[in-house]
């Protein structure tokens, strides 16, 4: 495309925005400049290529791709989402603090209070659903609020605008992990939040074949300065990864409204079952977050909880899937099917799970976008196991 894609609708800019044609052939699509340095004209010259840990044109696409789609100052690709999220905490120094929604990923968790904490860093772990904890949690020196919503796997919702006005009437930052609902359910800047990072590992890469993570800041200065980590800390997405991304990204409204309906569907139907004590999604009015999520995201998303009353009954039907994967992750476009408490979530000490309501009988459905009635099929005769 030609212009400013910023006056377009989200689908368009999906495809379009950061991915102008080639300038040299005309490619509609990015190529994927695999190299590592660049020639420069002449001596004292600065060039705006120099070296691929700076600066790489197809994830210079990437970055421009979901700064549209979050509404950002800026966007920055990284190896992981686990080194994104690095990149945002070097905002931090030594006796800084921050609140932090007590069920963020299992690895979030690890690396703040495993590898954060010895450099003296201090994090407090707040039940975010209701904002009043987070006033209480601040101190003078808490610089960040970092959420997750909803949560992994137990599927907490927290108000991010309220949220935003509580930290920033205290000086306090916020940053929030969008990796479930991607800015085409909901866009954490435009509700008052500083910072929003994703694993693109999971939906906006789509395809269970990359791994990586982005960062998009609402202001120019922390995009600077995030720019800056990058070159410094070296952690940046591979232009493959980056060219998978973008490809993925290119279907996201589509591919988020199919998980959508199958998770409605299959929600209906466990509901029904006999054998699934509990089903948590926030698209269910009885959930606790329902009407905060109505409200600040355009959809539900489609990752399902599912409380089968204990580990053996878990694993009875976990051992019996056949077309849904039993795999860590999510955000595939194949139905993805997990057991937290020993899987991604074995890091969190096993008070601390049951503290936060991740019992050994919960089951995680990563909906995919295959024909619901297969994998309606597919948990009926597993279920019949239990
Ligand atoms: C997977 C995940 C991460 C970590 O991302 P990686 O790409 O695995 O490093 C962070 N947050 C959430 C919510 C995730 O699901």
């Amino acid at each position: 495309m030609k212009g400013d894609p910023s006056k377009l609708g989200f689908a368009t800019r999906a495809i379009h925005a950061g991915q102008p044609p080639d300038p040299r052939t005309g490619a509609v699509a990015v190529p994927i400049y695999q190299t590592s340095t660049y020639v420069q004209s002449a001596l004292g010259e600065p060039a705006e290529f120099e070296y691929a840990r700076v600066q790489n044109p197809t994830r210079f696409a990437l970055e421009a791709l979901v700064a549209s789609l979050e509404g950002g100052a800026t966007g920055h690709a990284f190896a992981s989402g686990m080194s994104a999220i690095a990149c945002l905490m070097t905002l931090l120094k030594t006796g800084d603090h921050a609140v932090v929604s007590q069920n963020v990923y299992g690895g979030t968790w690890r690396y703040f209070t495993h590898l954060l904490e010895p450099y003296g860093l201090t994090f407090s772990w707040v039940d975010t659903t209701d904002p009043a904890n987070v006033e209480a949690a601040l101190k003078p020196e808490t610089k960040l609020v970092y959420l997750e919503t909803p949560t992994n796997p137990v599927m907490d919702v927290c108000d991010i605008a309220a949220i935003a006005a509580i930290a920033h009437r205290h000086g306090a930052l916020v940053a929030v992990d969008n990796t479930f609902l991607t800015p085409f359910l909901q866009r954490p800047l435009e509700l008052g939040a500083d910072f929003v990072l994703h694993s693109t590992t999971k939906y906006l890469n789509g395809h269970s074949d990359s791994i990586g993570g982005v960062l998009i800041p609402k202001s120019a200065s922390h995009g600077e300065r995030f720019y800056f980590v990058q070159k410094s800390q070296g952690a940046i997405l591979s232009p493959f990864d980056s060219f998978l991304t973008m490809r993925g990204i290119k279907t996201l409204p589509v591919r988020m409204e199919r998980h959508e309906t199958n998770a409605r569907a299959l929600v209906d139907h466990l509901l029904r079952h006999p054998k699934v004590q509990k089903v948590l999604w926030p698209g269910l009015p009885e959930h606790p977050g329902h009407a905060i999520q109505k409200r600040q995201a355009s959809g539900f998303g489609a990752m399902i909880s599912l409380e089968m009353g204990s580990f053996a009954a878990a694993k009875a039907m976990l051992d019996r899937v056949r077309l849904m994967a039993f795999a860590e992750s999510l955000g595939g476009v194949e139905t993805l099917i997990s057991h937290p408490a020993s899987m991604t979530h074995a890091s969190v000490p096993a008070e601390r799970r049951a503290a936060l309501g991740l019992t050994d009988g919960l089951v995680r459905i990563s909906a995919g976008i295959e024909d619901v009635e297969d994998l309606i099929a597919d948990l009926d005769q597993a279920l019949a196991a239990v």
